[in-house]
This record gives structure tokens, C-alpha cells and sequence, in this order.
């Protein structure tokens, strides 16, 4: 067995060294990148079988607030999978069945064993549920003091629930340590672990060693520093039957792992400019590797273009085991997990390529720009989202609109936005969105469409040219929405406030409609005098003939100028503004409408239904693309129901 595993680790480690990278395993900037405030040695054994981790770790914190502290709070996010009751599970983070599951190992802890400080215990207490403890610190921090807190405690891996825990003999290790939570000003943000919420945390460097049986294969965040040769393998010293892992990072705010036995996966390595990537996979799903890779490499590139360029050495893709599924498509810094498909002999579908950018987008969108994911999860989601659209649109749409069926890239964002009622602002914190749904639509799909809408406002390369600045100013810190407004404002040389109570901080849709079409005939007749005697006249048509009539409505709340194309029966086209400020308005033609289009030229990317925005005479039929869609949607959702998904 040992000897599997020194040739799973040479080859692991040997290609690093072989292109003569300019960093070091375990020093990757010549200078920090970011100010590096929770810096975390973390020592760990895993108990495979138990699904249990016994850990310690040193915590070096530096107060960065205004005002000094003497609590400081430890995130316990494997608490939320503790039982029932914690906040995660009432507000429906689990399905119903799993929230009753009487089996232990489906449930999670982490029991916090001692926190002490300069070899002294301190006491704390839970916050709102069991997945914060506050420490008591014994003495005020002041700002710009650094403290180190020793942290001893255990973690039982849930069965996979949301993101982490084990299912089969797969195991992601995510929020798995006691974390520090991020003081900022004079309060400490560090929320408890929600149903519709990400994280939060600050950056710093983090040296993890993880004691594993013989035999697994670990992905990681970060790069691996041991093992370097053959004799280069650390034995840990308390259990025979372990190896130590010996990891390290820099300039990131999380830690995550993923590990299954050595002979139920394998790995594979790139180079692309000069970021190492590693994809670890189960034999089945190798067709989706080259798939993976490729999106991998158009992520690196646009990200490089519109945001800043990739700053780590390494970037590992994990392809989670279909029984593991609510552990794929998640990110951590340096590390993501993507989704395949294993039957999709004609790449009809596309979740290995939309997932991998999702996700290596956001190690911009959320890894470097670290927003409080909790607080504004529209800045990571939605920002991701955006990228998302464009990367897929750049380098698939070709692909798929010719080749094959016609599915517009932002089809996701309006299954979201145009069906479901815009309940929340996207400004609105995660734990206070009405449902799930809602969180959905507030922190991915509409803010794509906001995007889309400003590149319509603005012109698509001032849209790049904010992202760009927002990335380069705020890189390795906390930025907020203002400071995203702040980099659109100056991009743009406009004051967006408008723009932004509409479509920002409201909830109000940009819906306008053509609400009658109707042709009405000029007659004369009756009653007439002529040459002084009064006749009688059947009523008759006279010029123009027919008229045509056009009533448009304003059936949102956001007022904006809208622009109608219309034609008419004499063949002429015309085009008319609306400042689309009153609730109606008429126009009237010298000829009946044979059709017409409010925003002909696309300009309102967020117009609420196309379809009551246009006008034709005759019927839309249903044609090859929708009968075609249907049934290929009915035979996806056969395939999953017998597992083939
Ligand atoms: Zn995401």
C-alpha cells in the first residue's frame, strides 16, 4: 500500500519542480499581497472511518478595527449540521427528511476542546446558535495588537450537506476549523451559519498539516511542500499507519480539502500561464476533463482581461462523485468543485463548462475581492453570474448556436428574474431574503441582468473598464456595493444614482407593454349640407381609409424612456419615443399596425416579458427549437431520475 502511495506522491509533487516555477512551495509572494490578518497553523488527524477530525491549531489575529476588542468570535460552522435545531436546519437549509434522519452519522459537530491564550483557558459563550462561540479575551486587544490563541478541537463530518461531509468514500473537508470572524471598524461581523448565506473571513496564510491514513489521495487549497522525494515522506509519529500531509497558502481567506482513497481516484496535471492546475477525478467522468479544462482556461483568461490577472501558482479542480452531489459546484481559494455529466455523447449539455467558470469566477468574484458574502451576496454571485454569461457567451455561443440548440446564455438568469417576483432588493442581506427562491433570483440572476442593463446604459466596454477598476482598487480586501457604484461612477464619468434606487435597491420590474392594437376606419356621411340643402349621405370610407392605433402601457414601476418600432400596413416603418412616465399613452397612424416592438434596439436588457412588449398580426407558431427543447428537457430529466445525470 505504501508503495502506491510513494508513486501517487512522486508524481504528484515532481512535475512542480520540473518547469522551474518562480515561487516556492512554501513561499509564494516575495511580498504579502494582501494584509493578512488570521494567519492559521492548523494540525490535524483524520479518523477515516469516524468521518472525524481531531485538530489543533494556532490563530495569529491582528486587530485591524478602530477601537480595541476583548471578544473575539470563532466561527463553528459544522454546528449548523449538529441536529434540528440550529438556525441552518428551521430555516430549511436541509430537506425534511434529512432534518429527521435518525442516523448519527449523517449529523455533524465541531466541539471546541480549549481556547487559551499565553498558556491560559478563556471561557466564551454560544451567539444566536451553536455555530459561533465569542471568545472572552482575558485582556483588551488594541488596534494594530496581534494575539495568538490556541484552538484545540474536533470535527465530525456530516454525511455531504450543503458544500461539506462525506458520502461513499468521498470527503470534502470544508468550514471544517474553527475560523476567526472579520472586525471591521468597531463590531465584528461574523454571522451564524444561515440557510441562504456564504461566508466571510480575512485573508492571511495558512500552513495546514493533515495526518491521513496510508493510501488517500488529497486535493487541497494551496501547495503541497513535503513529499518532495521518495525519502521525503513525514510518518506521523503517533500513528504508524499515517502520513502527514504538509500544506501551504498565501494571500487567501479559506482552507478546503477533498480526499478519497488513492485507487478510486487519480489526478491530472496542467500548466496554463503558469498557474499549475490540477483536475482530480474518478475513471468514469475522465470525458469530461478536457471539457473542464477548457473552461478552466477561458475562466483564466477573461478573468485575467476584465478583472486582474490570476495571482496564485496553483488552481485545483475537483470532479465530485455523483453520490456526493451538494459538495460540486462550490468555491474556496485555489480550489473548486465541478460538476460532470456522465451520458452526453453529443455534448448537448453544458454543466462541466458553465459550472468550472462559475466557479473559477469566483475566485475574483469572492476569493480576491472578498466581499461579506453574507451581508451582499450579490457581489459574489452576481458579479460570478455576470462573468459567467459573458465567458459562456464568448466561447460557447458559436459552438452552440450553430451546431446546436438555440439556448440563449442568459435563459438562466430569466428562468429566475421574469418567473418570480422581485420580493427582495439585491441589496439585501442573505438571512433576511424571504426564501430560497428569492436569494436566487437577488444574488444571481437579477444582478446579471443589472449588469446587462448597465452594459446597455453605458456601452459594454465602460461596464469592463468599472469591473477592471473595482478589481485592481479593491483586490485582497472587503470591498462593499459603494465601492462598486464608485468604480461604475468613474468609469462612466455619470451619476447612477437613479439607476440605482430602480434597479439596485428596488424592487420595482421595468415592465412595459402594448396593450392594444387596434384599426379603426375614417368614414363620413349622414346628415351633410350640400349646396345649401341638407342630404343624406350613407356613410362611406374616405382617405387615409383605415387607421391604425397603438395603446401602450406602463405596467411596472420603473419609468424609463422607451423607443416603439412600428410598421404599418403601407409598408413604412416608424420609430417613436415614449418618455414611458405615465401610466399610458396612445399613438395613431395614418394606416393600420401590421406590427411592433417596444425597445427594438435592446436597450432594456431587463424588460420584464418580450412578449407583451411586441406585437404581430399573425400568431407565433411553436416551432422545431421549442418542440425540440421540450423533449430534449424530458429525456435530461429521465436520464437523471435513472441516475445517468
Ligand atoms: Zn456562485
Amino acid at each position: 500500500m505504501l508503495r502506491r502511495l510513494f508513486a501517487v506522491l512522486c508524481l504528484w509533487v515532481l512535475p512542480l519542480g520540473a518547469s522551474g516555477p518562480k515561487w516556492s512551495l512554501d513561499r509564494w509572494f516575495d511580498s504579502p499581497r494582501s494584509p493578512r490578518i488570521a494567519n492559521y497553523h492548523i494540525q490535524a488527524t483524520l479518523d477515516w472511518q469516524a468521518k472525524r477530525l481531531d485538530g489543533r491549531e494556532t490563530l495569529s489575529w491582528r486587530n485591524t478595527g478602530a477601537v480595541p476588542t476583548r471578544e473575539l468570535p470563532l466561527h463553528l460552522y459544522m454546528n449548523a449540521f449538529k441536529g434540528p435545531q440550529s438556525r441552518f436546519m428551521q430555516e430549511g437549509g436541509l430537506r425534511s427528511s434529512r432534518r429527521r434522519s435518525g442516523q448519527p452519522q449523517d449529523w455533524g459537530y465541531c466541539h471546541l476542546k480549549e481556547v487559551s491564550l499565553n498558556g491560559h483557558a478563556l471561557q466564551g459563550h454560544f451567539g444566536e446558535d451553536e455555530t459561533v462561540w465569542w471568545v472572552r479575551l482575558s485582556e483588551p486587544v488594541a488596534p494594530g495588537e496581534t494575539i495568538r490563541l490556541q484552538i484545540a478541537w474536533e470535527t465530525q463530518f456530516p454525511r455531504v450537506t450543503a458544500r461539506t461531509g462525506w458520502s461513499g468514500h468521498f470527503l470534502m473537508g470544508a468550514q471544517w476549523f474553527p475560523k476567526a470572524g472579520v472586525f471591521q471598524g468597531d463590531r465584528w461581523a461574523c454571522a451564524p451559519y444561515h440557510a441562504h448565506t456564504e461566508f466571510f473571513g480575512d485573508f492571511g496564510t495558512y500552513d495546514v498539516e493533515l495526518s491521513l491514513p496510508n493510501g488517500l489521495l488529497l486535493a487541497h487549497t494551496g501547495t503541497q511542500v513535503n513529499f518532495q522525494s521518495a525519502e521525503d515522506v513525514t510518518k506521523d509519529p503517533d500513528r504508524p499507519l499515517n502520513v502527514i500531509w504538509k500544506l501551504h497558502a498565501e494571500d487567501v481567506h479559506d482552507f478546503a480539502w477533498a480526499v478519497m482513497p488513492a485507487r478510486s481516484w487519480s489526478y491530472q496535471k496542467y500548466e496554463y500561464r503558469g498557474v499549475q492546475i490540477f483536475y482530480f477525478f474518478q475513471g468514469p467522468n475522465v470525458d469530461n476533463l478536457p471539457r473542464q479544462h477548457e473552461a478552466v482556461k477561458a475562466a483564466l483568461r477573461h478573468g485575467t482581461e476584465w478583472a486582474l490577472p490570476y495571482p496564485y501558482p496553483v488552481l485545483t479542480v475537483v470532479d465530485v462523485p455523483p453520490e456526493a452531489h451538494g459538495a460540486d459546484g462550490m468555491e474556496y481559494p485555489t480550489l473548486v468543485t465541478a460538476s460532470s455529466v456522465a451520458f452526453d455523447p453529443f455534448r448537448f449539455r453544458f454543466a462541466p463548462e458553465l459550472v468550472t467558470v462559475h466557479e473559477v469566477g469566483h475566485q475574483w468574484f469572492q476569493g480576491i475581492l472578498a466581499s461579506n458574502e453574507v451581508d451582499e451576496p450579490w457581489l459574489d454571485e452576481g458579479l460570478t453570474s455576470w462573468f459567467t454569461h459573458r465567458v459562456m457567451e464568448r466561447t460557447y455561443q458559436t459552438l452552440w448556436g450553430t451546431r446546436r440548440f438555440q439556448i440563449g446564455t442568459e435563459f438562466g438568469e430569466w428562468i429566475g428574474y421574469g418567473g418570480e417576483r422581485s420580493w427582495d432588493p439585491i441589496t439585501t442581506p442573505g438571512p433576511r431574503m424571504r426564501n430560497g427562491w428569492s436569494y436566487t433570483t437577488a444574488a444571481y440572476s437579477k444582478p446579471t441582468l443589472v449588469l446587462l442593463q448597465l452594459e446597455a446604459l453605458l456601452g459594454r466596454p465602460v461596464v469592463e473598464q468599472a469591473i477592471r477598476d473595482y478589481a485592481r482598487t479593491q483586490a485582497f480586501g472587503h470591498p462593499t456595493a459603494a465601492d462598486f457604484k464608485r468604480s461604475l461612477e468613474r468609469a462612466s464619468g455619470r451619476d447612477l444614482s437613479t439607476f440605482w434606487r430602480d434597479f439596485v435597491e428596488g424592487t420595482g420590474s421595468l415592465d412595459y407593454a402594448i396593450a392594444e392594437v387596434e384599426t379603426t376606419e375614417v368614414m363620413q356621411g349622414g346628415w351633410m349640407m350640400r349646396n345649401g340643402q341638407r342630404e343624406f349621405v350613407p356613410p362611406q370610407q374616405v382617405a387615409p381609409g383605415r387607421r391604425g392605433r397603438i395603446v401602450l402601457e406602463r405596467r411596472g414601476e420603473i419609468q424609463v424612456p422607451i423607443t416603439l418600432w412600428v410598421r404599418l400596413e403601407d409598408r413604412s416603418e416608424h420609430r417613436l419615443s415614449w418618455d414611458g412616465q405615465s401610466r399610458w399613452t396612445a399613438f395613431t397612424f395614418d394606416h393600420p399596425v401590421v406590427a411592433a416592438v417596444l425597445d427594438p434596439d435592446g436597450n432594456h436588457p431587463m424588460l420584464k416579458d418580450r412578449l407583451h412588449a411586441s406585437y404581430t398580426q399573425r400568431p407565433v407558431r411553436r416551432g422545431f427549437h421549442y418542440w425540440g427543447q421540450l423533449v430534449w428537457g424530458g429525456v435530461l430529466s429521465v436520464l437523471q431520475g435513472v441516475g445517468l445525470g
